[in-house]
């Protein structure tokens, strides 16, 4: 109706979202922002979480909080469960809708088990402030549990860590459970000798970061050896049991494992019925918007879209940052009878990934770096993406405390203690 402010739900209050609801500010819009968790998460430091270095509360907030200086901005808590684009309504799982005049689908991505996912609940991957929890709930219980343990093949076991997917996730994983095993552990345990924890990390391919000039994918398989992980290439993992991992037809005993393997998207595609590419990731327009749906806009992991020379746009924070920017500038554009933008140009801004404490790779493509000038460089980037100044804070004394004391603050066992790690919850 004339006069009424233009309905934008947004779905998802990931980078992606959350970017454009930041551009749209002063816009006459209504802005209804409805995620499944109340709060978000700054993925790329999970793994630190996941390795007792940072507490979850130091990389995760509350989206009511963050949308509190917006008054056209409502937040909801609830889990999209489909669309019915006709109706131009998003329906929530609790059978509640969500009208819309333009919506905007941020919904990220999730681990996938290609076509195994019964090898979850054994090798959980990560994505969630559960996921993380978990993970290291089962690094510390193992630890714990081979402390008093007598038959030593099942405390080998117990001390042999898993890691599948030498991506960044899975090479920053390795890399800081070797120290958490070598550096901060050893003091604190009688019995076993941690220095001897094996930290394994398999991976299909012919090199670690596959995405990487081949010097720093040399230099960080380099580094990760002399940290003592054991870093096995093109194995091929076949399954994934509560006794260990398969791969080469032989079984690793490992009560550990962590999945750093693959993504799949969200089912944003499969709420529309439009085509997705073989990660059911949405195939947008230039202009992101869904094919056959101009008013619905479609940013970030969940969607598949071709970048500069022709390589995919990847799945990271400042492709769906930038996409988000660029879907509030088309929806201005629109509600001010304005040109159209040109279509969306993802500009690659650089790839970061720590290998361990004062050791990382850079490639910003016109330099490359390693060693402790990329890991201060890769420090200073991701304190100042945190959101507040207590969170930049409180992780940069964190980090402090590592580097000078070996100390990891959240070493909790959380969840329990007794429980048995082979069946824990799906999260
Ligand atoms: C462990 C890990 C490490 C990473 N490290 C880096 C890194 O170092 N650098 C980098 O640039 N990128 C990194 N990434 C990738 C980066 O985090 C993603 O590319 C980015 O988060 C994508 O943003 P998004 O907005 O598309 O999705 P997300 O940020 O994943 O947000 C999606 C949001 O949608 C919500 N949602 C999903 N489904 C529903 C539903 N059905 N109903 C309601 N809400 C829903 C989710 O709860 C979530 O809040 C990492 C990712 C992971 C998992």
């Amino acid at each position: 109706m004339a006069g009424e402010p233009h309905r934008i739900v947004v779905v998802g209050a990931g980078f992606g979202g959350l970017e454009a609801i930041h551009h749209l500010k002063g816009a006459p819009v209504e802005i209804t922002l409805v995620d499944r968790r109340n709060h978000h998460i700054f993925q790329p430091l999970l793994y630190q979480v996941a390795t007792a270095s940072l507490s979850t509360s130091e990389i995760a907030w509350p989206i009511r909080h963050l949308m509190r200086g917006r008054p056209e901005v409502t937040t909801l808590l609830g889990e999209v469960t489909g669309i019915d684009a006709l109706a131009r309504q998003v329906l929530l799982k609790d059978g509640a809708r969500l009208a819309y005049d333009t919506l905007i689908l941020a919904t990220g991505a999730r681990h996938a088990y290609f076509g195994h996912d019964e090898w979850e609940p054994h090798a959980p991957g990560l994505k969630a402030i559960e996921d993380a929890t978990t993970i290291r709930r089962r690094i510390l219980l193992a630890f714990e549990k081979a402390e008093r343990e007598t038959d030593p093949e099942v405390q080998d076991a117990l001390l042999t860590f898993v890691i599948v997917g030498a991506g960044p996730t899975g090479v920053e994983l390795a890399g800081t459970i070797a120290e958490l095993a070598r550096d901060t552990l050893a003091p604190d345990f009688r019995r076993i000798d941690t220095h001897k924890a094996r930290v394994v990390l398999v991976e299909a391919g012919p090199r670690v970061l596959a995405g990487y000039p081949d010097d720093l994918s040399d230099y960080t398989k380099q580094s990760l050896e002399s940290l003592g992980v054991e870093v096995v290439l093109g194995a091929a993992v076949t399954e994934c049991t509560a006794d260990g991992v398969v791969y080469g037809g032989k079984l690793l005993p490992a009560r550990t494992i962590v999945w750093a393997a693959g993504v799949r998207a969200s089912p944003a595609a499969e709420w529309l019925g439009v085509p997705a590419d073989r990660n059911g990731r949405i195939i947008v327009e230039p202009n992101l918007t869904v094919p056959g749906h101009p008013e619905i806009f479609a940013i970030g992991d969940t969607v598949s879209l071709a970048g500069p020379n022709g390589k995919p746009v990847p799945g990271i924070a400042p492709a769906a940052k930038q996409a988000g920017v660029y879907v509030a500038r088309v929806i201005r554009a629109r509600l001010a009878d304005a040109p159209a933008p040109p279509p969306f140009h993802y500009k690659h801004q650089g790839s970061l990934a720590q290998i361990g404490k004062k050791r990382a790779v850079i490639d910003f493509g016109w330099i490359k770096l390693r060693g402790a000038l990329a890991w201060w460089i890769w420090g200073i980037a991701h304190i100042y993406f945190l959101i507040s100044v207590r969170s930049r804070l409180s992780v940069a004394l964190s980090w402090l405390w590592i580097h000078t004391r070996n100390q990891r603050s959240a070493r909790l066992i959380t969840q329990g203690s007794d429980e048995d790690d082979s069946h824990a919850q799906k999260v």
